[in-house]
């Protein structure tokens, strides 16, 4: 993808970009910036004490100073480096903890918290994917984007000071005159002062013109298609819970040669004919002349200080030592300004690559929040109602749902069936005010659910989505989705959920880890485990509205049978709106409502439904020529 489609930004805008990406790392750890910025300001300042320290004690024993001066000043020269050294120890070791520690999980927490924070159906829009795909692939590529920008910032520092310690270092170059008797007396004349600072300002600009040239190759070059297909190609086999069984069994091993093979497409890919090779090509040709010749401009204004120091050291102005002093200072100020001027450029090739981020930071919460609250009833008599409910999917142009109308109390069983793709999830979305119908409401005890608090009108449901996920972490924090809970609580709902054996089984019971990403000794449970592990997180919320999704779908037969006999045990004086495509799971419900092609089609109870003429009838008599046909 191309981060510069819509037309380079400009120099302020870019600066506009830069100020904001450390504003958001600011507020995400303002640590992240001051570690790097005090190790800078002390890498850049540290070299500046010894070398005036060292500069004073050649001065002291090539003048003939006294011996009682060369030793302060040799005392005064070792403080000062070890002085130094200690600083520069101390921001290192603070600048190691904030990168290693600090760092990445601020960066993380920047998109984490957008996206926990966004509307739903904006997190689930394709767009949304698209522009986390693309700042991590710009990430991933050259750190471009907010991270790069924490690299920038520490050349902008190292440059400031670099440039501030230099010019209190060589400002006496300039006013110390050569002794009026000296052959050399001329190079007391201003045009001298101006030559010099006319060859730094040349040399400067030259150098660092080279090296933002060097730079553009980079930011020029569009290497996200390649990395996608590296990541792919490339890291696949090192995921952990890549096993290979299919690439084995399917013989899949000329498939992915086939898949390097395409990567070397010029456009897409990394092999030697692709872009990136053509990068390489260029750090060989005219990218790696650019930073060659700018290194070159720099050490030849150098090698111009050295000489005009020295011979005002002959002619008298100060003392040899005071030579390194100079050269030192000078050379570290054109560095500093190069280094300026190059960070500049690269801020703005940067920035092209914020807007991503910023796309997506600036996506806004449009849902309509409401205010009322759901009123903890003790009688716990809600009634849910869809009226005429309608829903399109973001970029979608077939509906979903259409003219869906329904009602439900709580304490119902409702089971809502119908074939895949047919809009049982979508219903159970929209329920759950995962996004809002497009056309039609619903109401909660006759309200809008969209005038109620969204965290408190979510409080009533307890669902089980059909792409659940439980975490790598113990599995009674696992049941109650919180690291403080009730153990008894928690062991109880995994009984009733029918867990009870296997927990008796786990020497650390409760405490046992899920999975093995963290501990050793964690337990990989399988899918119908999983299923079993998420029913109890249910019961744990104990809200008045129990929604499963294909919950027996990973289960085997007897367990299945178990959960359905303990159906009405498990889900007690709630309502429970259960979504299946095995019809016979449904017999027992108070009501069923058939789903086809986003409509509600027909709703009744088993014994009358499976009796009338429709889809209900169809989806039994297929299903029944399986397994059930004695169970009619
Ligand atoms: P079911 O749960 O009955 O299998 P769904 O509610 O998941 O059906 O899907 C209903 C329709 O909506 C299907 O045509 C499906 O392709 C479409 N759909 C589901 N999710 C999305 C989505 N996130 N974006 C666009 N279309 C979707």
């Amino acid at each position: 993808m191309n981060n510069q489609k819509e037309g380079r930004l400009s120099f302020w805008e870019a600066m506009a970009y830069t100020r904001r990406g450390l504003a958001i790392w600011w507020k995400a750890c303002p640590q992240v910036l001051t570690a790097r910025g005090v190790k800078q300001a002390v890498d850049a300042l540290a070299p500046y004490l010894p070398l005036y320290f060292t500069a004073r004690l050649v001065n002291t024993i090539a003048g003939g100073g006294t011996a009682e001066e060369g030793w302060r000043t040799l005392a005064a020269l070792l403080l000062s480096a070890a002085a130094a050294g200690f600083a520069q120890a101390a921001a290192n070791c603070w600048f190691g903890f904030v990168l290693e520690g600090v760092h990445y999980p601020a960066w993380t927490s920047i998109f984490f918290e957008k996206l926990l924070s966004m509307d739903f159906c904006d997190v689930d829009d394709p767009r949304t994917q698209t522009l986390l795909t693309q700042i991590k692939q710009n990430d991933n590529w050259s750190a471009w984007g907010l991270n790069r920008l924490c690299y920038l910032f520490e050349n902008l520092v190292n440059a400031g000071f670099r440039i501030l310690g230099a010019a209190a270092l060589s400002v006496s170059l300039f006013t110390l005159p050569v002794r009026p008797d000296s052959p050399l007396v001329w190079l007391n004349h201003p045009l001298c002062l101006v030559g010099i600072t006319v060859l730094m300002v040349l040399s400067v600009i030259a150098a660092s013109a080279l090296a933002n040239k060097g730079n553009n190759y980079w930011a020029n070059f569009d290497g996200t298609a390649g990395n996608r297909a590296y990541s792919f190609f490339y890291f696949i086999g090192m995921n952990e819970r890549f096993r290979g069984t299919d690439i084995r069994t399917y013989e899949q091993d000329s498939y992915f040669e086939t898949g390097a093979e395409a990567e070397k497409d010029i456009e897409t890919g990394i092999g030697p004919n692709s872009s990136i090779a053509s990068i390489g090509r260029a750090a060989q040709g005219p990218m790696g002349a650019c930073f060659a010749v700018s290194q070159a401009v720099s050490q030849a204004f150098t090698g111009v200080i050295y000489l005009f120091a020295g011979l005002k050291a002959l002619g008298g102005a100060f003392g040899v030592g005071s030579i390194t002093q100079y050269a030192g200072a000078l050379a570290g100020l054109a560095q500093g300004i190069t280094t300026l001027l190059e960070t500049v450029g690269d801020l703005r090739a940067n920035a092209e690559f914020l807007r991503p981020t910023y796309e997506l930071l600036d996506i806004p919460n449009s849902m309509y929040q409401g205010s009322l609250t759901t009123e903890k009833r003790s009688d716990r008599k809600y009634e849910i109602e869809f009226r005429d409910v309608s829903f399109q999917y973001p970029g979608a142009d077939t509906w979903a749902l259409r003219h869906v109308s329904m009602k439900f109390k709580v304490g119902e069983r409702l089971a809502v069936v119908g074939e895949n793709g047919s809009g049982k999830t979508t219903f159970i979305k929209l329920l759950c005010r995962l996004y809002d119908p497009t056309e039609g409401e619903i109401l909660l005890n006759g309200i809008d659910i969209r005038k109620y608090r969204y965290d408190n009108y979510l409080d009533l449901f307890s669902v089980v989505f059909q792409d659940f996920r439980l975490l790598a972490q113990p599995l009674g924090q696992n049941v109650a989705a919180s690291i403080a809970y009730d153990r008894e609580k928690a062991a109880e709902c995994l009984k009733r959920a029918g867990f009870g054996d296997r927990l008796t089984e786990l020497p650390k019971g409760l405490d046992t880890c899920l999975y093995r990403d963290f501990e050793d000794d964690g337990v990989e449970i399988s899918g119908g485990e999983a299923q079993k592990i998420a029913l109890a997180r249910v019961l744990y919320q104990n809200a008045p509205f129990i929604v499963l999704d294909e919950p027996t779908a990973a289960l085997d037969p007897e367990a299945e049978a178990e959960v359905y006999t303990k159906f009405n045990d498990i889900v007690a004086d709630k309502t429970a709106i259960y979504i299946s495509h095995r019809l016979s799971s449904c017999r027992f419900c108070d009501e069923i409502a058939v789903f086809d092609h986003g409509q509600v089609v027909q709703q009744g109870v088993h014994d009358t439904l499976v009796e009338a003429e429709g889809k209900y009838q169809a989806l039994w008599e297929a299903q029944a020529q399986y397994y059930q046909k004695k169970e009619r």
